[in-house]
């Protein structure tokens, strides 16, 4: 019997967290909204938010709010996407330097409609903040790019400081968690970011139905393809139209998780029920360039 506990009894004590709700939150979330950006901090409603901002942290989404897949974990809505908004790089770069960022994290949703799946709109906007942020760490987390590694290299050649991809669940799971998405094409866009030297970084969920052995096999493949940053967290159902979750992981199996990662070989690892993919992002790189 697995242990941890069982999804449809209540959310174990370690999943529940209160948001911070001070006046630097709001603030933070007034300049976001009067540049009319989407952060995955807001859209996600993420417990860490509070925790991040004041950290300097903050992960923005462009290319708008609707995507073209529909990934069974996801809250973001699918289909009736709009044209990228030419003056998007320029507000990211202008609400992160309001914000005084330390570490800019910058993703998307998944824009297969575009002819370059954004690609270009990715290097703009990390050219912009690098413009008004000279100081600050830029950390992509892209989408797949449909595997077109000539869309890849674009973002590439803007240089950012991390370039970070999510696997998000094991190879075994994709039929049914990311019907759009592709294992293998996944690991390549990886192994394209690390073979041109760039730190890559990616991250998965847990309680999806996976076993510890799968889960070993992923972190295996994604070392092998070039991965020295991780993100493990656990899933949690945004809304009934999600997969449920099949279970909730316990704090001490993701302790096990980052110390097996470690020994893999990761050189910075965050494994722990309420970390996000870019949650205390600037640590995970301080760490790896600590070493
Ligand atoms: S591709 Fe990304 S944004 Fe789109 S549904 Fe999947 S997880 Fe959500």
């Amino acid at each position: 019997m697995k242990s941890g506990s069982r999804a449809g009894s209540r959310m174990p004590r370690w999943m529940l967290r209160s948001v911070e709700c001070g006046p630097e939150l709001r603030q933070v979330e007034g300049l976001l909204e009067r540049e009319g950006l989407n952060t995955v901090c807001v859209g996600a409603k993420c417990p860490n938010r509070g925790e991040c901002y004041s950290a300097g942290t903050a992960t923005f989404m462009i290319l708008g709010a609707r995507c073209t897949r529909d990934c069974a974990f996801c809250a973001v809505p699918t289909g009736g996407v709009e044209p990228p908004e030419p003056g998007e790089p320029e507000a990211v770069a202008r609400a992160a330097s309001g914000m005084g960022l330390k570490h800019v994290v910058v993703t998307s949703v998944t824009r297969d409609d575009l002819p370059d799946g954004g690609a270009e709109h990715f290097a703009r906007t990390v050219r912009a903040v690098r413009a008004r942020l000279p100081g600050a760490m830029v950390e992509v987390l892209v989408p797949d790019f449909a595997g077109r590694a000539a869309d890849v290299e674009v973002v590439l050649a803007a240089r950012p400081d991390v370039f970070n991809h999510n696997v998000e669940t094991v190879e075994r799971l994709y039929e049914t968690v990311s019907p759009q998405a592709d294992y293998a094409r996944s690991l390549a866009v990886l192994e394209q970011a690390a073979a041109a030297g760039m730190p890559a970084k990616s991250g998965f969920m847990v309680g999806l139905g996976e076993t510890s052995l799968e889960v070993e096999e992923l972190m295996r493949d994604l070392h092998g393809a070039g991965c020295s940053l991780l993100t493990v967290g656990q899933y949690l159902r945004p809304a009934e139209r999600n997969v449920p979750v099949e279970r909730y992981w316990e704090p001490s199996e993701f302790g096990q998780l980052e110390v097996k990662a470690r020994a893999l070989g990761f050189e910075a690892v965050a494994a722990a029920p309420l970390v996000r993919s870019s949650y205390f992002a600037h640590k995970l790189l301080e760490e790896r360039e600590a070493r």
